[in-house]
This record gives C-alpha cells, sequence and structure tokens, in this order.
C-alpha cells in the first residue's frame, strides 16, 4: 500500500535517513560501544537544551515521563495547569499516582498566564506544578519564560515542563529558564520514530528526588542520574531509537539551531497564510498560536469558514496526505495541520497544493 504522508501532530514523518540510522547492528547496553554512543549523544543534547545537566533517555512515551516526573517530585500536592487535552490529563495522571492534585484551568486555546499561577502558588500548598509549553491539542503556547520566573519566588515547588511538541523547534535553554523538568518525546518535533524520551532535571529536582517515597524504579530520576554518569541508562533501552537520535542530532547542528527555528517559523506562517486564505481563523488566543502545528477553527461559530472536515481528510488522504481532524472535545469543529520536524517550505507546499486541491471539491 503507498504510505500515506503524515501530517498530524504526531507522530510526524520520519525520514528514511532516520530509519537506515534506526537499522545499525545492536551492541549490549552495558558495553564500550553503547557508552560511547550515549557519551557522543550527550554534549549534543545539552548544546540544544543549553543546559550543563545532564539529559537522560527514557524508552518511553512522554507519559512514562511525565507520570514519572509526579512520582519523584510530589510528596503531596500538584498545581496541573490546564489548557487542552493533554495538559487536563495530566491532572487524572497525578490523581491516579495518588497525589493531591488541583486544577489552574483556562478554556481551551488559551494560554497559562503566570499571574494565574502566581496567586495559585502564594497559597503555598502544592510542592509541584504541571505545565505544558505547547498544548499540542489545541495548537496553543504559553510563555513558557514568564511562568518560569516564578521559580525565583517559589524556589521550593518543582517546576515540570512537557515540551513535547516545541523541543527543537524553538529556542529551550534549561539553565536560563530554571526549571526543574523538562521533557519532550520524540516521535513530534524531533521526527523520529515513537518510543523514546528525552528529559533533564535541575539540581535542586534530584536532590528533591531523593527525599521523595515510592518513586518505583523504572522512571526513577536519581536511577537516571546515576547511571546518566556512567554514560548508561537504568535499564535496557531501545538502542536503535538512539543511533537515531544521533543521526537526528547531527542533522540539527549541521543546519545550525537558529535556522531551524526560524525554518518552523517560516512554515508555520505558511501555514496560517494557507488558512486565511481559504477563510478560515485560528483557534488559539491570537498572540498564543504555536509554530509547530496550526490548529484551524472550522464552524460558523468561529467567525470563519465551515467544511466537513472528514470529507477534507479524505480527499487530502487520496493525494497521500494525512492531517488529523481535530482532537477530543474539538474534533469536527477544529482541524490541525502540522509543520514539525523535517519539514521544509518546499515539503509544505506540497500539503497546501493538496488542501486546495480538496477544498476545491469539496
Ligand atoms: C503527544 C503529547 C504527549 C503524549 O505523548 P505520548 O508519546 O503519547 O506519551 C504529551 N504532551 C504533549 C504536549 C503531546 O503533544
Amino acid at each position: 500500500m503507498a504510505h500515506v504522508k503524515l501530517h498530524i501532530p504526531g507522530p510526524v514523518e520520519v525520514s528514511k535517513k532516520t530509519f537506515e540510522a534506526f537499522c545499525q547492528p545492536m551492541v549490549g547496553h552495558r558495553g564500550q560501544g553503547f557508552k560511547d554512543l550515549y557519551a557522543k549523544v550527550q554534549p549534543q543534547l545539552q548544546t540544544l537544551l543549553a543546559t550543563k545537566q545532564l539529559v537522560y533517555l527514557s524508552t518511553s512515551s512522554a507519559w512514562g515521563v511525565m507520570e514519572g516526573a509526579l512520582r519523584n517530585l510530589t510528596a503531596k500536592k500538584v498545581l496541573s495547569c490546564m489548557k487542552g487535552a493533554f495538559s487536563d490529563k495530566w491532572l487524572d495522571v497525578a490523581k491516579r499516582c495518588g497525589k493531591d492534585a488541583e486544577a489552574l484551568q483556562v478554556p481551551w486555546g488559551s494560554p497559562i498566564r503566570a499571574e494565574d499561577v502566581d496567586k495559585k502558588l502564594a497559597t503555598g500548598q502544592f510542592n509541584s506544578l504541571t505545565l505544558i509549553h505547547n498544548e499540542t491539542s489545541t495548537g496553543t503556547m504559553s510563555p513558557v519564560a514568564e511562568i518560569a520566573a516564578l521559580k525565583k519566588k517559589y524556589p521550593d515547588v518543582m517546576f515540570i515542563v512537557d515540551a513535547v511538541s516545541s523541543m527543537t523547534a524553538v529556542p529551550l535553554g534549561f539553565d536560563a529558564l530554571g526549571v526543574d523538568v523538562l521533557l519532550a518525546g520524540t516521535q513530534k518535533a524531533f521526527a523520529l520514530p515513537p518510543g523514546l524520551t528525552v528529559f533533564t532535571c535541575s539540581p535542586a529536582a534530584l536532590a528533591k528526588a531523593a527525599t521523595v517515597k515510592d518513586r518505583g524504579y523504572y522512571f526513577d530520576f536519581v536511577e537516571f542520574e546515576k547511571n546518566a554518569k556512567e554514560s548508561m541508562t537504568p535499564s535496557t533501552p531501545s538502542i536503535p531509537h538512539i543511533y537515531a537520535l544521533s543521526s537526528k542530532l547531527d542533522e540539527f547542528f549541521a543546519e545550525g539551531l537558529e535556522k531551524r527555528y526560524a525554518r518552523h517559523a517560516q512554515t508555520n506562517q505558511m501555514t496560517r497564510d494557507w488558512a486565511a486564505k481559504h477563510g478560515f481563523t485560528l483557534f488559539p488566543e491570537k498572540g498564543f498560536e504555536s509554530v509547530t502545528l496550526t490548529c484551524v477553527n472550522n464552524g460558523a461559530k468561529s467567525g470563519g469558514r465551515t467544511v466537513d472536515v472528514a470529507k477534507l481528510q479524505k480527499l487530502v488522504k487520496d493525494q497521500g496526505f494525512l492531517i488529523d481532524g481535530g482532537y477530543g472535545k474539538i474534533k469536527g469543529t477544529t482541524f490541525r495541520l502540522s509543520n514539525m520536524g523535517d519539514e521544509t517550505p518546499e515539503t509544505m507546499g506540497r500539503l497546501y497544493a493538496a488542501l486546495d486541491s480538496a477544498m476545491g471539491r469539496l
């Protein structure tokens, strides 16, 4: 069957080159071959995240580390900053871990604002907070630097930040932000196959984790740190993913990080222009739109155009592209187009051509 190219916001299209890197011969995870591989990617990841901390490799999807962060850093109560499907679910996950969790809920499409976080933290009730930088379900980015600046005022609160669909597409300097955990699954902006999560922790987070009970083993941050010092992981990792990550990091630095960020900004602007050209409005509050995906409004209520999203998806799929028809409660009243990963103005141009053709036949 012909491959349908992924333009959904994750997993995203994986290049042939990345799959070739994935398929290198296996090595033992306690041997020098693996240590050399980890020692090679470690400084690249540290440069990418502008950090002196060690960067860890977890064989899990992002949720593994998102849950792990709660178990490592929340003795009692977490503030869940909620603005869409993924951030809303993080509250539920905290409760399933036996933590007391309180919602800071804003309407889907709105960002989390630092002043609201400040008010909640001022109550002194919270050990930690969870924040999603780029809420993929709504295509909305929160002002992470402004929120992270509150860490100075509340040094004992652990700031856990999910950058799953933004890491590598926008600058995220971990040490300068001063947050405690920064994590990303690699099937989104990294354009690797699903199954690997990259994350890092502050010295304060590591000190805190050592005091928190019931961290478990698989996602114990203390174990990750201990092993990373020896260029190893606590358990047998998906070594093929790390080969592929190595190849991908080489690509990032060959392109140049600044150029990579500019490319995402450019291709995202092209998508917004495509939507405007067809009379659509965007779902996120103005000024907080994601640069890695575009969440387009559909329907009269949005003040823009109405189309049959399922039919649009089908007509685009027949031309070889998969787009997303909206997530959760905004399915059908929105649709999402991803420009994450390896996409260029040229490859995005092919998607717009397919979309244009589909629009003409709706
Ligand atoms: C996709 C996504 C997740 C969940 O990732 P999994 O790989 O399914 O665990 C979490 N947060 C954000 C922002 C995402 O986009």
